[in-house]
């Protein structure tokens, strides 16, 4: 049976990964962080709301002899890959801990259909946003309701066990993004923060963020702090951070000079922007991309084209219904990006 093959590995005495596989997804599979305690045990990172990822999670903490009912959770973002299963696995005794901006995103009403408006006006086809929003993965297999949540904020604490960890709010990669970090043991789990083999993707679905700008900051705060081991949302753990953190800082500055030289005297939408720049996928063009893929890069896309908005390097212009960019012209353009 697939499932007898469950992926276990104590990381340290009591900390556990477990694998969770992500079916069709370039991610392969989420590490959840299981820590064991004679009191209470918390569980950091769920899965999808899928049965495969139920089934891979069940099976786990049934090997590691968990009892869900003296088991609480910490999720590290809202995507649905690390929140999505916590709906099946949370009991009545379970608490739920989280961040606040993300909270009140769940809350809030219309997030979709934001989201939808806002992709139409960056030059999203219209003739294909709702196919691209019905096969988002976040809508799919997100969770089907939303448990009580106690909010965590920057420094707050979770002792379990031998551990004691401390909130590390690092918000990029989503709004309310945050690690855990224990001092004594040097450990930080950081949720989709860092990332190796694989780049956190940074998306901005609204003009009132500057999501590549707070992922910047995020990565100089846990530079600075000292780490023997990440542990990742996904992939392989993480020994030197900081040799990372410049490979990540490097693979953004990049990004940015690529859609500085992408944009020409034409004005150019956030799409068209997208669809010119390279993507490490198995395609052969843009117009092969998966449509979720499609959407993914294009967020992504208009995170780069924000920040380069604020730095003063590009020029928005709102024609219409339709926003489109260009890059000003000023000598050192492109030495002015350097992260
Ligand atoms: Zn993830």
């Amino acid at each position: 049976m697939e499932s007898d093959r469950i992926m276990i590995e104590e990381i340290r005495p009591d900390l556990f990964r477990v694998e969770v596989p992500l079916p069709n997804s370039p991610l392969k599979f989420l590490n959840s962080y299981v820590i064991r305690s004679s009191g209470r045990n918390l569980i950091v990172d769920t899965g999808l709301n899928r049965k495969e990822c139920l089934d891979a999670m069940q099976l786990g903490l049934k090997q590691l002899d968990i009892d869900l009912s003296k088991t609480d959770f910490f999720i590290t973002h809202l995507h649905a890959d690390h929140f999505g299963l916590v709906s099946k696995l949370a009991t009545t005794s379970s608490q739920v801990f989280f961040n606040r901006p993300e909270r009140e995103l769940i809350e809030a009403s219309g997030w979709w259909e934001r989201m939808v408006a806002y992709a139409g006006r960056n030059g999203f086809p219209e003739n294909e946003l709702q196919a691209a929003i019905r096969s988002h993965p976040g809508r799919e297999f997100a969770s089907e309701w939303v448990p009580e949540i106690s909010v965590l904020q920057d420094g707050d604490e979770i002792v379990t066990g031998n551990y004691r960890f401390k909130c590390v709010s690092t918000p990029g990669h989503s709004l309310g993004h945050t690690c855990l970090y224990e001092s004594d043991k040097k450990i930080l789990v950081a949720g989709d923060h860092i990332l190796i083999d694989i780049t956190p993707n940074i998306q901005c679905w609204s003009d009132d963020h500057n999501p590549l700008e707070n992922y910047l900051k995020s990565l100089d705060k846990v530079n600075d702090m000292e780490i023997d081991l990440v542990l990742p949302g996904h992939r392989r753990l993480i020994k030197d951070h900081r040799t990372r953190i410049a490979e990540l800082k490097a693979h953004h500055e990049r990004r940015l000079k690529e859609v500085i030289s992408i944009l020409g005297d034409d004005p150019q939408t956030d799409y068209q922007v997208a669809s010119r720049m390279t993507w490490d996928l198995d395609c052969d063009s843009w117009e092969e991309f998966p449509r979720a893929q499609k959407w993914f890069a294009t967020g992504e896309a208009i995170a780069h084209l924000r920040y380069l908005e604020k730095k003063g390097l590009i020029t928005r212009r709102d024609e219409g219904a339709i926003t489109r960019f260009t890059r000003n012209y000023h000598p050192g353009l492109l030495d002015a990006i350097s992260l």
